[in-house]
């Protein structure tokens, strides 16, 4: 049997390019293992230890206020789409101390409030050092608290940064345009750090080119407006359909996870029972306008998937979209499995650095 579309052409959803199983491509050309360990690097007070505390821990972040610096390396350990470990570093921490191989990613933290006297001076350093290490690294930084400052002015700050970077990695001998740099103005108190982290993490999915393109065979086929897969836990989305991200999308899908997450130990029949079963899979709809339905499917332990789709179309094929629903799912499984079998067959790789 095939998954249908709605007007009528069966497509099997099994024709989408299954990633090969004999790839090495954890490996990169020069031979260094992508892991799946991330580096959280930053001034003190910078928002490093917030930022993961309201991503992943879901505290509220008025409560940030209250943390305590962060005296010593915490290391924090998600199981997503991919296991990801997230190495939060005090200020002083000395870098050639640290396993640097291991990290695939360095999330940078910079105070937007900050003159930038101390932490872009730092950053370059760490860009150096980290570049020796292993020049494909993905350098990620965060140019943070923009809730902190007024519109134009935060604009203005954030290309300054960008401009003073750049500026800076020029006299170095880094061939800055080699450099896997990504910027971010980010928040905790929007939807903007999901979004950036969203991105970060995406990165190093690799099968994510497959995961995308399931996504756009269940968008076409079922006519849905907009689709996210979710990690239910964190509310960071794994992948997401061609079509161009709204900002406003992204906070309704993400607050909609968040409200049912909190609501689901309540009436939760554990998956794990009867895996198979697609009874115990939640599902839940809700009609945002008379013209538009927001549902959420969940399609693995910690992956869901919410969609933004016409209510007509939600109401009236409703059966065929479900039908399509379970050869994605099935999709989606067969991709993370291949996948977390491709990273257990890795020699070195170290994604649970002892
Ligand atoms: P760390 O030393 O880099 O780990 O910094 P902390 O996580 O301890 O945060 C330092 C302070 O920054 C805390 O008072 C947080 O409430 C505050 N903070 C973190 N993120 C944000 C943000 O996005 N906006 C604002 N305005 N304050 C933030």
């Amino acid at each position: 049997m095939a998954p249908v579309e709605l007007n009528g052409n069966a497509r099997p959803l099994g024709a989408t390019p299954a990633p090969s199983s004999s790839s090495n491509s954890n490996l990169n050309a020069a031979g260094y293992v992508r892991t799946s360990n991330i580096l959280v690097l930053g001034l003190r007070r910078s928002g490093k230890t917030s930022i993961l505390e309201v991503v992943f821990k879901n505290l509220s972040p008025k409560h940030t206020l209250y943390i305590d610096p962060s005296i010593r390396i915490q290391r924090l350990r998600i199981d997503s789409a991919i296991p990801l470990e997230f190495w939060d570093c005090p200020s002083n921490v000395a870098l050639p101390t640290l396993p640097l191989q291991q990290f695939s990613t360095v999330l940078f933290v910079i105070d937007m409030q900050d003159t930038f006297s101390y932490s872009i001076p730092k950053l370059i350093d760490v860009v150096t050092v980290m570049y020796q290490t292993n020049p494909e690294i993905n350098i990620e930084i965060f140019v943070h608290k923009a809730d902190a400052l007024a519109d134009d002015y935060r604009i203005e700050t954030y290309r300054h940064v960008q401009q003073r970077v750049f500026d800076e990695l020029t006299d170095t001998n880094i061939d800055v345009d080699s450099l896997q740099l990504q910027f971010h103005l980010t928040s905790i108190w929007d939807h903007t750090i999901l979004e950036s982290f969203s991105q970060l993490v995406q990165r190093l999915i690799e099968p994510l080119p497959y995961l995308e393109e399931l996504l756009n065979v269940f968008c076409a086929n079922s006519r849905l407006l907009k689709s996210f897969l979710f990690d239910s836990n964190s509310r960071i989305y794994v992948a997401t359909d061609a079509s161009p991200v709204d900002g406003n999308t992204h906070t309704l899908c993400c607050d909609y996870v968040r409200m049912l997450s909190d609501f689901a130990p309540l009436y939760c029949k554990s998956v794990e029972d009867n895996p198979k079963d697609a009874s115990t899979w939640s599902n839940s709809s809700i009609r945002l306008s008379p013209d538009t339905s927001l549902v959420y499917w969940q399609i693995t332990r910690n992956l869901c998937l919410v969609v933004t789709i016409p209510t007509d179309v939600y109401l009236n094929r409703r059966g065929l979209i479900e039908y399509n629903l379970v050869f994605f799912r099935q999709g989606v499984q067969e991709i993370l499995d291949l996948d977390a079998s491709e990273r257990s067959r890795k020699p070195g790789d170290s994604t649970s650095p002892s």
